[in-house]
């Protein structure tokens, strides 16, 4: 897979490139996001680029900044799934073929033939409809655990990096858990393991706090249900931000935490948006598809955020989201979210 082909997601494609690019590769990492979003080929296209190589880099201004290059013998064998230093993990279940203990070794095949049909966006769903498990739930189970441990004892074959991807994350079992946990604190060396889940909600804490976030935007429906609310609550927060009043401050998180977890929620993916918006419209002149509703506003606020800051303010959105998702208190993730934004704005 190569990112030109995972369409709507560039702008995270260029970030990921940029780490493998500055040297940053993470031993453990999360793609939090849909499958149909791109979280499972984004993982692919990443391992692609740090696999290939001939790596490409675009200085033409075109919306993706680099890639991989698609023909030398990394980039097809992972495109065909049959990179030697890349292990694939996901749900498997019994079937016709497979009457007990299954496991992701028993449907490497399958998988490829799925991921193809698909082009590496089908659904969990879709792939219990592939292999024909009727109504069973996919685990990834003990025998996944220790294939797991067998895969990462041995040494590279062709590479620097061996790289275990776990899609599905969410369904690994107690004991493939904690085989990756440990992992996670004694990694091995030159290994990289990359979970993607659609959802924290049934992973360990533990794993997710020693993996670095990803999160993969959604792109269907995304804009559709802004809730009219979040324009004025915006315009208002980050109005209070620069002066960083804070009886209004406090008065306005208030508000916000009385929304609920969901709201709160779509309103960070709502405001984060706004950002990328404003963005996009200050430093690359593209028209901004957002109207806040106040025209002084509309004209003055996306020059705040440049080059220098957006990275950050990206970030700090991550890190409330996450906390948000995690069930942290939310009055805390947004007084720390206002700092980090506040801070963020003055170094422009
Ligand atoms: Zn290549």
């Amino acid at each position: 897979m190569q990112f030109k082909d995972i369409e709507g997601q560039y702008t995270i494609a260029n970030k990921l490139t940029e780490i493998i690019d500055l040297g940053r590769v993470s031993h453990a990492q999360l793609f939090l996001g849909d499958t149909k979003d791109g979280s499972l080929a984004l993982a692919m296209a990443y391992v692609q680029y740090l696999f290939c190589q001939n790596r490409q880099h675009y200085e033409d201004g075109r919306p993706l900044r680099a890639d991989s290059c698609g023909q030398c013998p990394s980039c097809k064998k992972i495109h065909n799934l049959s990179h030697s230093d890349l292990h694939l993990f996901f749900p498997s279940a019994t079937t016709d073929k497979i009457k007990s203990n299954p496991s992701s070794a028993d449907f490497q095949q399958e998988f490829r033939d799925f991921m193809g049909k698909y082009r590496q966006h089908g659904t969990i769903n879709q792939w219990y409809d592939f292999l024909g498990v009727d109504n069973k739930q996919g685990m990834i189970r003990e025998k996944d655990a220790d294939n797991l441990v067998k895969e990462l004892g041995i040494t590279s074959y062709e590479g620097r990096y061996k790289v275990v991807i776990i899609w599905m994350a969410d369904k690994m079992n107690i004991t493939m858990a904690n085989k990756i946990l440990k992992n996670l604190e004694e990694p091995s060396p030159q290994t990289l393991i990359i979970l993607v889940a659609e959802s924290t909600e049934k992973i360990l804490p533990t794993i997710i706090s020693r993996t670095q976030l990803v999160r993969i935007p959604a792109l269907h429906g995304a804009r559709t249900d802004v809730n009219p609310q979040y324009y004025s609550l915006f315009v208002t927060w980050m109005r209070q931000l620069f002066k960083l009043n804070m009886s209004t401050l406090s008065a306005w998180v208030d508000s916000i935490h009385a929304l609920g977890r969901e709201q709160q929620k779509m309103f960070l993916l709502f405001a984060q948006d706004a950002l990328r918006e404003c963005f996009l419209r200050n430093n690359a002149n593209l028209p901004m598809n957002i109207d806040f509703g106040d025209e002084k506003f509309n004209a003055m606020f996306p020059t705040m955020i440049t080059p220098r800051n957006i990275e950050r303010l990206n970030n700090a959105f991550d890190e409330a989201i996450f906390a948000i998702e995690r069930n942290a208190y939310a009055k805390i993730a947004f007084m720390q979210l206002s700092f980090n934004i506040s801070k963020g704005l003055k170094n422009r």
